[in-house]
């Protein structure tokens, strides 16, 4: 069956930088599983797999804007060390969540200087092209359900 919108995908993939450095793969763990159609993925990877069948391998590159988008360097601020309840535990790269309008946003921390600590909103794979080494593992129809539910159920899913 061919991957069309409302198919349930299960796919092998590595992900790279422009570098070559591998920055996340399912291969030695589960396979990904998502509904085609249902904003998942990324709408770059979507795009690239649909009308593909089960066995098909294919390298996509994904450039930013079908992928986490451009970076906003207006999401990156200085916040000044005495905001911090102890600002001497912190360091680059640490993750925190932050209260937003509607909801939770994460912040990865960039830079620490005399100034403040740098934080960061940006997706951390923003501004990115993506390279994705592909390998269709299975594709079956969604049940309604998991259509109502806008995620997979069972292996590579939700299970609830
Ligand atoms: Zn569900």
């Amino acid at each position: 069956m061919q991957i069309a919108d409302g198919t349930v995908v299960s796919i092998n993939y590595t992900l790279t930088d422009d570098g070559n450095n591998v920055i996340d793969s399912s291969v030695g763990g589960e396979p990904l599983a998502y509904i085609q159609g249902a904003n998942n993925i990324i709408p770059g990877l979507e795009k690239a797999l649909a009308g593909k069948v089960s066995g098909d391998r294919l390298d996509v590159s994904v450039l930013p804007q079908e992928a986490y988008g451009l970076r906003d360097e207006s999401l990156s601020q200085v916040i000044p060390r005495d905001r911090f309840e102890s600002a001497e535990d912190i360091e680059v790269g640490m993750q925190f969540q932050t209260p937003v309008a509607d909801g939770f946003s994460v912040v990865t921390v960039t830079a620490i200087d005399e100034d403040g600590i740098t934080v960061d909103a940006n997706h951390p794979l923003a501004g990115m092209t993506l390279h994705f080494a592909v390998e269709v593992i299975a594709v079956r129809p969604a049940t309604a359900e998991e259509l109502d539910h806008g995620h997979v159920h069972g292996a590579g899913g939700h299970h609830h």
